[in-house]
């Protein structure tokens, strides 16, 4: 027998599989999907590898052949699905196939399991026997272990043979005499303890005929993809939860994938309410024993729900019946790593594979997603109404420039700052949102007007403040950091500062200005340690501040009760980036920070601040009117041709040397379009580039791009498998990165 193995090395060079015999000892464990260590190259080094396939033939001269050297003891072995899903990414996003296995395997290896040992009384009258004559004997251990036994009828093993002090030797003895029995049961490390509660809500119309619609279409057969749009609080996760109740019924297993590990929390807590322990969740700052634990309680089927961030999407239960996810226009969904798939269109991809349906759920649908479910392609459920009583906020939009001509210079406008004095009056509590973390953006001279970068990233770096004056500063790019300077490095002159805000310098700002409120922080710096997120966010949902200043992790789908106020500090942050997205990305940003005010009957109101109070996404944000946002979006990216109109395809080349990365990309964008004449598809292609990136050096890479726009996504996707197998052996290309990212989430 031989087998197909992909090394667990990503080169280009070796993106294929090689053929090796399987000696007869491992022919039971070397099964497709098994981990195996095989010797490679010339120097016959060991390297890990993965069996995708087994065959009688060889392929080569069989001499030639080398025998696998042994399969791995603690690896766990892929599923065939896996594999399969794993083909699937690499050909629509691509990377190599052992990237693409990397991704779609987020627990590798098995651990350590914890077990717990219970002793069991067995044969009562011989133990009753033996005590007698252990008495006699005046063996002590034995009578201290037959009493207790006798008495409670079993006992946890270690506290026999801790508190007890009774031998291991000793408790074994009596196994083989028969009298107990040593009892092992497997703790899962990870899992949520909560206890199953009736919450007695009754579904309204709208959330009952979207349950009815989808589990109508289960109890069929008929998988489909649906798109659940509903304002926040419109009671989207309660939807989730019934049509999982009856997926869950059927035997069948779902998933639900959620925007950010901040949110597992709280998620987390409402399902395991609903479920009880059939509710597991994953993310990536579990330890591996809590990982390796969930995973296989869901490959076990001791699991009916797994909860968590995209990767969740590789959970390997046996039957799964359904695929959510919620807030479905996030960018978290789309990978930055090779392969740079978006979580989305690969859950649909499985659904497909495997027969399950997919809910898509948001107040805000992607562009992409709404246009589909417009065209059919999706099922469209709505809800109009938010659940409850609850109303929809009054939105102000403030106009800076306005407050500034007025002589108004600080953080907060007129409008906030009173109506932040109103809440805290009242006893209410506020949202402060600013869509930028650490103190202020950037630090520059006043005399000169330099401003300090990173010198690895053409970026300015960050100012991290300690009091009020900045300390350090950062590159979030690559992390360099250097103490603030004294003077100016150009000019030498002493008049350099920070400028611009972030959550800290609003925090302090707050502080300074509403002495006796008590305010919180959430953002990536004070979030950092594996409780961090449940901490603040419990801490402000047990009323111990009244104000929480916070990044995109405050608006995103926490339920606060008792939220009747939310300032959006600067809406202009994200208008301001480069992409195609801000616009959509403004929108969902401003609406969903919107819904966060006055989520449980009380009127909640909201305050935008902007210097372009005329943009559409700001004012059909301050409407709540999706749908004339998404006229204007749609007929922006049909003019432009972008994604969902068109495909983009970024090709991203990066060198170590600034001539070669230029002199690559050249030649790269000739080999492109050359591919795309051969397929004789030239005019329905446009082709961008090479051109350098927003961010032109990163960690002392030089970045270049080349975009192509089509209609025909195939088209791109040969293009990519062209190009992929021309470089892969050119000595041109040696020295340099190229990455596929298909509709990308964010310019380069
Ligand atoms: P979404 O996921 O759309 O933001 P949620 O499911 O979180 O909305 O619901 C918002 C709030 O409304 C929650 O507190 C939830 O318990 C409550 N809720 C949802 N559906 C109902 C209902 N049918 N009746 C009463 N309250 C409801
Ligand atoms: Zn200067
Ligand atoms: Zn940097």
């Amino acid at each position: 027998m031989f087998a197909d193995i992909i090394v667990d090395i990503s080169h280009e060079n070796l993106d294929k599989t090689f053929q090796y015999a399987i000696p007869a000892e491992m022919l039971e464990k070397a099964v497709v999907g098994a981990p195996v260590m095989i010797p490679f190259g010339k120097g016959n080094r060991l390297i890990k590898g993965y069996i995708t396939g087994l065959s009688e033939k060889a392929k080569i001269d069989e001499s030639r052949i080398k025998p696998i050297a042994s399969v791995e003891e603690k690896g766990l072995v892929m599923e065939s699905r896996t594999i399969e899903l794993a083909e699937k990414m690499r050909s629509l996003y691509g990377g190599t196939m052992n990237d693409a296995l990397r991704t779609v395997t987020p627990v590798k290896q098995t651990v350590k399991p914890v077990v717990s040992k219970t002793v069991v009384l067995k044969d009562r009258d011989l133990a009753a026997r033996l005590l007698v004559e252990a008495r006699q004997k005046n063996h002590r251990a034995k009578v201290r272990f037959l009493t207790e036994l006798l008495q409670s009828g079993s006992a946890d093993y270690e506290l026999l043979v801790g508190k007890l002090n009774i031998a291991r030797k000793t408790v074994s003895d009596f196994e083989e005499l028969g009298v107990t029995e040593v009892i092992e049961t497997r703790q899962f490390r990870g899992g949520a303890a909560v206890q199953k509660q009736e919450n007695g809500i009754v579904l309204n119309e709208e959330q009952q005929a979207a349950v009815d619609t989808v589990t109508g279409d289960l109890k069929n057969g008929i998988k489909g993809v649906y798109l659940l749009k509903g304002v926040t609080g419109s009671g989207k996760t309660e939807v989730y939860m019934s049509v999982i109740e009856e997926v869950v019924r059927q035997g069948r297993q779902a998933i639900m994938l959620i925007p950010e590990i901040a949110l597992t929390y709280q998620t987390v807590s409402r399902f395991s309410k609903r479920f009880g322990d059939r509710v597991s969740f994953m993310h990536s700052r579990l330890s591996d024993g809590e990982k390796y634990d969930q995973y296989l309680r869901a490959k076990e089927g001791g699991t009916d729900i797994m909860i968590g961030p995209r990767s969740a999407l590789f959970t390997p239960f046996k039957d799964p019946g359904l695929i959510i996810i919620d807030e479905e226009h996030e960018s978290s969904y789309k990978s930055e790593n090779v392969p740079k798939y978006h979580a989305r269109e690969l859950a649909i991809e499985y659904a497909k594979m495997v027969g399950a349906s997919v809910i898509l759920g948001s107040a805000t649908p992607s562009t992409e997603s709404y246009y589909r479910a417009k065209r059919g392609e999706y099922r469209l459920l709505e809800l109009k109404n938010r659940a409850g009583n609850a109303s929809l906020p009054k939105v102000h939009i403030t106009d800076m420039r306005e407050e500034l001509k007025a002589g108004n210079m600080s953080m907060f406008s007129r409008k906030l700052k009173s109506l932040i004095e109103d809440r805290l009056m009242k006893k209410q509590q506020i949202m402060l949102f600013i869509n930028r973390r650490g103190y202020a953006g950037f630090v520059s001279c006043r005399a000169c007007g330099t401003a300090m970068r990173c010198p690895h990233c053409e970026v300015s770096l960050t100012a991290h403040m300690v009091g009020n004056r900045p300390e350090r500063l950062v590159c979030h790019y690559c992390g360099y950091e250097i103490p603030m300077p004294k003077t100016c490095p150009e000019c030498g002159s002493k008049y350099i500062a920070a400028f611009g805000t972030g959550t800290q310098k609003v925090e302090e700002y707050v502080k300074k200005v509403f002495p006796t409120a008590r305010v919180l922080r959430m953002d990536a710096d004070t979030t950092k340690d594996k409780q961090g997120h449940e901490r603040v966010l419990s801490a402000f949902s047990n009323d111990e501040a009244d104000i929480l200043v916070g990044t995109q992790m405050i608006v995103k789908g926490h339920d606060f009760a008792r939220v009747t106020l939310m300032g959006i500090i600067a809406a202009d942050l994200s208008l301001n980036a480069t992409d195609y997205r801000a616009g959509e990305r403004t929108f969902e940003l401003l609406a969903q920070a919107a819904g966060r005010s006055g989520r449980a009957g009380t009127d909640g109101e909201v305050v935008i601040q902007t210097y372009n109070p005329e943009h559409y996404a700001i004012v059909t944000a301050a409407k709540q009117d999706y749908e004339e946002f998404y006229e204007n979006e749609i007929a922006f990216r049909k003019m432009l041709g972008y994604p969902p109109a068109s495909n983009l395809l970024a090709v991203l080349l990066t060198s170590g040397d600034e001539a070669e990365a230029d002199s690559c990309a050249e030649f790269l964008y000739t080999l492109m379009s050359a591919c795309f004449e051969a397929f004789d598809a030239a005019e329905q292609v446009s082709m961008i580039g090479p051109s350098k990136c927003g961010v032109e050096k990163i960690k002392d890479r030089y970045r270049r791009v080349i975009y192509s726009k089509s209609a025909d996504y195939g088209l791109l996707v040969r293009c990519k498998d062209s190009i992929e197998e021309r470089i892969k052996d050119d000595k041109a290309f040696e020295k340099c990165s190229i990455q596929f990212d298909f509709n990308p989430m964010n310019g380069y």
